[in-house]
């Protein structure tokens, strides 16, 4: 006679909560939020202005693959500045971390994520969790494999959402058009001999990596594959090394929501990025991948509602790091 088994698995979702009570509390959220309007939309990159401002999702991902997702989650969006720490992860994988951290350094700046002043007086990015470090990143790769580059980058985006992500050439080129003080960065970079000539094809890059178009769904996932140190919990692939996953979340927490990552560890306690399309993704790791998306912006350039429902679900579920 075999041991009998438990008629229900243990239940992945915090508190062994089940996964319709999940789904019922983010459609819930989904819709506490729909009545808050303040923010902005991003003015800077025209085209992330020609968006439904109003609309909302919400996902989360847990460690052994299951996904709920609330809201307009169908829709797609780019992937902006949520792109950093997976291609710092990359250049960690090809180059190793001795060549990385001769570019980048791993300190908070306390300055916006578009500052050129730290670099003005230290020479050296902070962090690769700004424009100035992720720009010296994308440099670093291109400069390892310029023909090359492009693909290998795509593909570990790929392999992280576990479907062909794209670029929607709109945004790349509404963000060239535009992108005077990211040009501005890289060349005080080439100044500080951080990065070489190539500042077209750095540029080139960094502005495809940004314009990469995702769902809320791939947020949660990516977010989930740092969760299991570098696992695609759906897929099964190792996309990333467990070291370096760790040096991701490491620079998440720190840096990883620029100017107000110290009130986000503060209030949220848990790895976040974010980017100025309006979505959010953040790690409680070895347990669960979340992730919002809703484009009005506050000052910070992070969405207003999906910092509201990461703070709300954090603490309802208990999720901060800090917590004993
Ligand atoms: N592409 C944007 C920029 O370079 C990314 C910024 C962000 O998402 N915070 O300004």
């Amino acid at each position: 006679m075999p041991d009998p088994q438990p008629a229900v698995a243990s239940s992945p979702w915090p508190g062994g909560r089940s996964s319709a009570q999940v789904q019922a509390q983010l459609d819930a959220l989904v819709a506490q939020l729909r009545p808050e309007r303040g923010g902005e939309l991003p003015g800077y990159i025209p085209e992330l202005a020609n968006v439904d401002g109003d609309a909302c999702a919400l996902a989360v991902c847990s460690a052994d693959g299951e996904l709920l997702l609330a809201g307009d989650h169908a829709q797609a969006f780019s992937l902006q500045s949520m792109s950093k720490p997976f291609v710092y992860a990359q250049a960690l994988e090809l180059l190793g971390r001795e060549a990385v951290h001769r570019k980048v350094d791993v300190e908070p700046t306390g300055e916006a994520f578009n500052s050129i002043v730290e670099l003005e007086e230290d020479h050296l990015p902070y962090n690769p969790m700004i424009n100035s470090g992720a720009i010296a990143m994308s440099a670093l790769l291109h400069h390892a494999d310029p023909d090359g580059a492009w693909a290998r980058l795509r593909g570990m985006f790929s392999q992280l959402a576990g479907r062909a992500l794209h670029i929607r050439g709109g945004i790349a080129r509404s963000e060239l058009s535009a992108s005077h003080r990211n040009r501005a960065i890289a060349w005080l970079l080439r100044h500080f001999e951080v990065i070489g000539d190539d500042i077209d094809g750095a540029l080139l890059l960094y502005t495809g990596q940004c314009a990469l178009m995702v769902e809320v769904a791939d947020l949660a996932v990516m977010a989930a594959t740092l969760a299991r140190g570098g696992v695609q919990p759906r897929t099964g692939e190792r996309v990333l090394s467990a070291a370096h996953a760790r040096d991701v979340l490491a620079l998440m927490t720190t840096c990883g929501m620029y100017d107000s990552s110290g009130r986000w560890a503060y209030e949220v306690g848990i790895p976040a990025k974010s980017g100025v399309s309006g979505g959010i993704l953040a790690v409680v790791p070895g347990r669960l991948g979340l992730a919002a998306w809703s484009p009005r912006l506050d000052a910070h350039g992070h969405s207003l509602r999906g910092q509201a429902a990461l703070r709300a679900l954090a603490q309802d579920w208990g999720l901060s790091l800090f917590t004993v």
